[in-house]
């Protein structure tokens, strides 16, 4: 472990940092913010020109995660490599998929609408991170110099470190904490709440899972640190920022095209979304399997579309061999790199016992079961897994696969099915 000085020369550090962003960046920065002062009509035409140039090329069906399984050439375009490569997604749905994406300008444009998310509640590039999120190798915590970022590893958080881990954290200077939304009460748990209050936090960035607003701003409340939550898929079609006026979504209309349809689920709009890359799979009207709640008042702060709410994405937690709650998230998908995603067709876990967790998976042909649950088990050794393959996933009555079931809770409860 060593230590940087990550404070120092703070405004070269950022303009560092985004000149090696590159050019779709600063591209991305300019539209942000231009679109943020555009009327509705001119959101209108900005994204009609774009929406109707896919529908001319891929029709107006409404698609489905097997479209683009089945399909995936037919939705890709310029699959040239190094021009676009491969990325996998866990998907919080456990239902992986594989695409290809621009090589070049996806991760710039990400960049330019994460950092300005961020930026509300302090942010710029190139600010300090501690990362407590996904799995992270090479100890219990390690320096990104590109990212500026220190890396926790929640897989190492096993009780014998959490000395180690909070003798260090007391060296850290300011900054931002960036976790799953779920994860935060857990890290918070981990290093105790007193000393949690006694670290300079600037802000807690937390994005990928449901972050109820009642929570975000009791968080916010109780510890006197502001929340940038935001919500975003690994498909990279939709991205909206939790807006601090109206505590809703705001869908940048310049990332990508939103429409919400009527869903079975009483008061819940499905998400659609089509992706505007020109490089690699485009997603056309594609369903997120996401639901959202209609906004019930308008917000001043700009004209974006909106949705009061995003449900359908929860963020569960496990009991660990101590007793501990963890958010199971981050363990499960924290990696959508990992070779686990080539191999796994879906996935569900089921904690029936404290300490212990079932994993079910359906699994593609051929594929090397001693190294799926090799990974599993060096994610989380704080817990004792059982492995169950099966054929496939029961959905639940609202169409949605359960990832997680927590029989524990359920069994007391007795809503447990
Ligand atoms: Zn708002």
């Amino acid at each position: 472990m060593y230590h940087d000085h990550p404070l120092v020369a703070h405004s070269v550090m950022t303009k560092v940092i985004e000149c090696v962003l590159g050019p779709s960046y600063f591209y991305h920065r300019r539209l942000i913010e231009a679109s943020k002062g555009w009327s509705v009509k001119e959101i209108r035409e900005y994204q009609e020109t774009r929406f109707q140039r896919l529908i001319r090329r891929y029709g107006d069906e409404i698609t489905q995660k097997d479209d683009y399984r089945r399909n995936l050439r037919r939705y890709t375009h310029w699959n040239v490599p190094p021009l676009a490569h491969t990325v996998r997604t866990g998907g919080t749905s456990g239902q992986p998929l594989t695409f290809q994406a621009d090589t070049f300008a996806r991760r710039q444009k990400e960049r330019a609408y994460l950092f300005d998310i961020w930026s509300q509640i302090g942010y710029a590039p190139g600010d300090l991170r501690v990362c407590y999120r996904g799995e992270i190798h090479g100890g219990l915590v390690r320096f990104d110099r590109f990212e500026n970022a220190w890396l926790v590893s929640p897989g190492a958080t096993l009780e014998q470190e959490l000395g180690r881990l909070r003798q260090w954290l007391r060296t850290v200077p300011p900054f931002f904490l960036h976790v799953h939304a779920s994860s935060l009460f857990t890290f918070i748990d981990l290093v105790g709440e007193s000393l949690f209050r006694s670290l300079p936090i600037r802000g807690v960035i937390a994005g990928s899972e449901a972050f109820p607003v009642a929570e975000q701003q009791r968080f916010e409340q109780e510890f006197g640190i502001r929340v940038a939550h935001w919500y975003g898929h690994s498909e990279y079609a939709a991205l909206a920022y939790c807006c601090r006026e109206c505590r809703g979504f705001h869908f940048y209309p310049t990332y990508g095209h939103v429409e919400f349809l009527p869903s079975e689920t009483e008061d819940c709009l499905r998400v659609i979304a089509s992706s505007f890359n020109r490089i690699g799979t485009q997603f056309v009207r594609y369903d997120t399997g996401d639901l959202a709640v209609a906004p019930a008042g308008s917000c001043t702060v700009n004209h974006f579309s909106r949705a009061d709410a995003i449900v359908g994405r929860v963020g569960e937690t496990f009991v660990d061999s101590s007793g501990r709650r963890r958010s199971l998230f981050g363990y499960i998908f924290g990696d959508e790199k990992s070779v686990l995603w080539d191999q796994i067709r879906d996935l569900q876990v089921v904690q029936e016992k404290a300490g212990r967790l079932r994993v079910r998976l359906v699994v593609n042909p051929g594929v090397d079961r001693d190294q799926i649950e090799q990974i599993f088990e060096r994610r989380m050794p704080m817990v004792s897994l059982e492995f169950e393959y099966v054929p496939s996933i029961e959905r639940s009555p609202s169409g949605k696969r359960r990832y997680f079931v927590d029989a524990m809770e359920e069994d007391t409860s007795g809503s447990y099915h």
